[in-house]
């Protein structure tokens, strides 16, 4: 690994310049790509979602990750991957293709796996929540570099700006906390924001809120107005629960005035059971 060419001569030998569709950013410091590594690595097996160049796929090689499965969708890094692939032992698979479509669960029997990204912003979030929302979880881990933003709305706490959707969602399944801040200027080309790597180590499975897509539903419906008071922002997802609002909310035992931004997410868990034990009751 040691003895491949620089990641900088490796672009130039291809001719492989970024390509802005497909969010393509690279991290060329490789002293940066093992610090994001090493929170990831050692494994069994970790699942990197768009490799690029592969400065990354080698620090996690580098880290002593026993299998490395790199899913990329853009085949001009292929010839480059390929070379990295020879000198891996056996260690690294390559695929093409595009991680919205490819079920990463399928990738490897290992339990559990790791998943690792430098992540093209465009599809970044919807990844993420993807993965949180598999069922059964696949992964002990993930270690994301997302745009600063997005990662510190997984990271939120109640009653700050950024608390959200995002963060209701990721919590409920999983710890979250921001490793460190790369800024723009680390990426060539650089992005227009700062990014920032987030890790997302699974909560216990009884600790985990089983019905993402029921929370996704609640939180969507809540923070999509959330300037307003609950009673009124629920008012239609209530309707198409069959359920009066004021009932909803006295049976989960919140507020009507409260307002998204400032609730727990155990009540957000709270508002779900309601609806999850009515059906149940059907
Ligand atoms: N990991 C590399 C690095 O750190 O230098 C590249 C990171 S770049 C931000 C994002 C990478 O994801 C690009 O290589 C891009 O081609 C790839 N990509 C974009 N959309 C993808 C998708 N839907 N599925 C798989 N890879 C994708």
């Amino acid at each position: 690994m040691n003895n491949l060419p620089s990641l900088t001569a490796v672009l130039k030998a291809h001719d492989l310049f970024a390509k802005k569709g497909l969010g393509q950013h690279f991290l060329l410091d490789l002293n940066l790509t093992d610090k994001i590594a090493r929170l990831a690595a050692p494994h069994d097996f970790i699942a990197e979602i768009g490799p690029g160049p592969g400065g990354l796929t080698r620090s996690l090689l580098n880290a002593n990750t026993k299998q490395v499965v790199v899913v990329e969708k853009d085949p001009r890094f292929l010839p480059v991957l390929q070379q990295i692939a020879n000198v891996a032992d056996d260690r690294l698979t390559i695929i093409e293709g595009d991680a919205l479509k490819i079920d990463l669960a399928a990738l490897s029997d290992v339990r559990p796996m790791r998943v690792c990204a430098n992540l093209p912003y465009n599809v970044g979030t919807k990844l993420v929540i993807n993965w949180l929302s598999a069922n059964p979880i696949f992964w002990d881990r993930m270690v994301i570099m997302l745009q600063k933003e997005v990662a510190e709305r997984l990271a939120a706490k109640p009653s700050t700006k950024a608390y959200g959707r995002l963060a209701v969602l990721a919590q409920s399944v999983a710890q979250t906390h921001i490793a460190f801040e790369v800024p723009a200027s680390a990426f060539t080309p650089p992005p227009k924001v700062d990014s920032a790597v987030i890790v997302l180590d699974i909560l216990p499975q009884d600790k985990r809120y089983p019905d993402l897509k029921l929370l996704a539903r609640i939180t969507a419906s809540a923070f999509g107005q959330r300037r307003k008071m609950l009673r009124k922002s629920l008012k239609p997802l209530a309707k198409d629960f069959s359920i009066e609002v004021e009932d909803w909310l006295d049976a989960a035992e919140i507020e009507h005035s409260l307002r998204p931004e400032t609730l727990e997410i155990h009540k957000f868990h709270a508002l779900a059971n309601v609806i999850r034990d009515k059906t149940r009751d059907k």
